[in-house]
Formats: C-alpha cells, structure tokens, sequence
C-alpha cells in the first residue's frame, strides 16, 4: 500500500499500516485524511499484480554465521533524510560510527537500527539482515505526512505521521518488525499472502516485540506485547497497532475502526482484502507465541526466541501454512531444548490452545 516506489522492480513492500485500516479512513476521514487513504490504496491496487512471491536466497545460500566472526560485533548503519520527498533513499545523515545528526527521527533510526543488529548477532548469530553483514540502509522523513513505514526488499522507509491519526513511526518494534521482513526475506522467504504471508506479518512481530523486550530488559510478564506502542496520534482510541498478549483489542476508534485481529483458528477470516489478511490472521500465530512464553517465563528473546529463529532458518517452504510452521517450531524445539522437555510440552499446549492441532 506504499505509495513511494517505482513499481518497475519486483520487491515486495511489507507496510506496517494495513489496506483494512485505510479502507475506513478513506470512509471516515475528513477530506484531506480521506484523500490520503484513498492514494495508498490506489497505489496498493496497482502493486498487487506485480507483487512477486517473498522470497529470494535459496536456503542453501542463506547465511548464518558462526558466533566467531568478528563482523558480528559491528553493524554498518546508514541513515538517510528523505527531506519529506518520494525519493530513495534521500541525503545520508549518518553512517556508521558518526555522532548523532541532530535529526530526532535520524537519531532514533540509527540507534534502533544497532539494538536490533544486536539482537540477531548476538542472540542468534546472524551477520546483519542477510547473514552476510548487509549494510542497514534507511531513509526517515519519507514523504510528507506519510502515514506509513516500510521494507521495500532492500531498505527500511518511515514516514513522520500526519500528527494526527499517526504521530510517529520511530518506535523499536516497529523498527525491528521492518528489519525483521529483511531477516524472513533473506532466510529462504514465507510468501506475502495468506498463511504465509500471515507467518511473515507474524515472525516480523515476534521479532518486533523481543527487540524492544530485550531493550527494556522485561521478561515475559513485565513486557506489553504490543507492536507500535504510542505511534497512534493523540484523539484516536488505541495503545498500539497490535497487541500479541490480546489479538483484537489495541484500537477501537471512530476513525481508525477496530483492531481486527483474530487469536482462535475458529475466528480465521478468510478474505482477499490485506494479501490475504495477513495483517489480520497473524493474530493467531502471535498468540500462540506469547502463550509459549507466558507458559515459559523469563527471557521470551531466550529459549523462545531461538527456536523461532531457528524455525525460520530450517522451514524451506515459502508456503508455509500455520500447522507447517507449528509442526517445525516443534521440531526446532525438540532439536534445541531437548524431545519431551517441558518447551516442547508448553510449546505444543499453545498452539492447541489457538486451535492448531500438532
Ligand atoms: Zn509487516
């Protein structure tokens, strides 16, 4: 739904804002707001046909480093101001090792940018998004009053917000959800409709919220599981975009309507609307995973954390269906915890518990 791209390449756009919440701006809005969801969604009609499938390394080819590279101590960070303009990815403000540039979204960008770096280095050894250390490019001030935040298949983008329904798009689950599409993309891919594209939206807010968990050193039950904490603008209804703790009730607005998300396979929508509903079925899956944690205790970027990681490097099916990605994460967990150790017990009662039988 991104306006800001030359359609002539093929790279999917994995947008945080979802075609259903601008449906009901493009209704709702005053003129200006109206016109603004009306173009997005122009535009995301327009991609649709030329939206390739999520993928693009062989799994043979995906690159998990051995914890001893020395590269893995340092990220090469390269933030960009987009000066409220269309173009990509905009003047570089700060490269790696600079000080800060003076420009807060810059600032923020660059700092979320080395946490979450951080995260796959040193939780789960992985070399930057694509294993390989692949600079961590970015562009902030996107367009003007742009009400959305990207992953294009090869940079992150974030618009300021238009200060009204959105106030900002620099938030570290947001953050690391983008770069987490990079992650997913560069470990063999989950296709961006339907089940698997619920999976993507899915393991891009898992790693969104253990990001921002291990930032904040919360163990399970300290943490909010929400995904875009306080980037709502101040009149709407709502603490986040979503919420993995309770699918279904981070929003409920006039304007931006109500958090759609489902938590129970017998609430899965089925619909063509969002690629599928992968915004909105993602719930399910995002449930189960705090369940597992909330089962679990302790560090949810830990135990947990590893064998979704894990389950993203070994799947090898980009059409993966919510019980394929179950029966690996189960696998994943036998491997790391131990067959018939209490992970995999608790990890099997979640996914039963959102009615997905493994
Ligand atoms: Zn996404």
């Amino acid at each position: 739904m991104c306006l800001s791209l030359s359609c002539s390449h093929h790279n999917p756009i994995a947008c945080i804002v979802p075609p259903y919440m601008l449906r009901v701006l493009a209704l709702r809005g005053d003129p200006a707001t109206a016109d603004m969801a009306r173009s997005l969604l122009r535009h995301d009609e327009q991609m649709r046909d030329e939206r390739a499938a999520f993928t693009s390394l062989p799994p043979g080819l995906q690159g998990v480093l051995p914890a001893a590279d020395p590269d893995l101590c340092c990220p090469d960070r390269r933030i960009h101001d987009g000066e409220f303009r269309a173009a990509l990815p905009g003047r570089l403000v700060r490269s790696e090792g600079d000080g800060p540039s003076g420009i807060p979204d810059a600032d923020m960008a660059y700092d979320s940018a080395g946490q979450v770096f951080s995260l796959f280095a040193e939780e789960y050894g992985r070399n930057s998004l694509d294993g390989r250390g692949m600079p961590l490019v970015a562009t902030v001030q996107h367009r003007r009053n742009y009400n959305n935040a990207f992953w294009d298949g090869q940079q992150m983008a974030y618009g300021t917000g238009d200060g009204k329904i959105f106030r900002t798009f620099l938030e570290l689950s947001v953050i690391a959800h983008e770069m987490a599409h990079g992650v997913i993309q560069h470990s063999g891919g989950l296709i961006y409709e339907n089940q698997s594209g619920a999976l993507n939206e899915h393991v891009a807010d898992v790693f969104g919220a253990l990001a921002q968990q291990r930032v904040l050193g919360h163990e399970v039950h300290q943490a909010d599981w929400l995904v875009g904490r306080g980037i709502l603008g101040p009149g709407i209804n709502g603490v986040a975009l979503r919420s993995m703790k309770a699918p279904g009730t981070a929003y409920s607005d006039d304007l931006l309507g109500t958090d759609p998300q489902p938590w129970h396979m017998d609430q899965f929508n089925t619909t063509t609307d969002d690629n599928g509903g992968v915004h909105i079925n993602s719930g399910i899956p995002n449930h189960a995973f705090y369940l597992f944690c909330a089962y679990l205790g302790g560090r949810s970027w830990e135990v947990p954390g590893r064998i979704w990681y894990k389950t993203l490097q070994d799947i090898n099916n980009p059409m993966a269906s919510f019980s394929d990605w179950a029966d690996q994460t189960l696998r994943a967990a036998s491997a790391l915890e131990g067959a018939g150790s209490a992970p995999v017990l608790l990890l099997r009662r979640a996914w039963k518990l959102v009615g997905i039988a493994v």
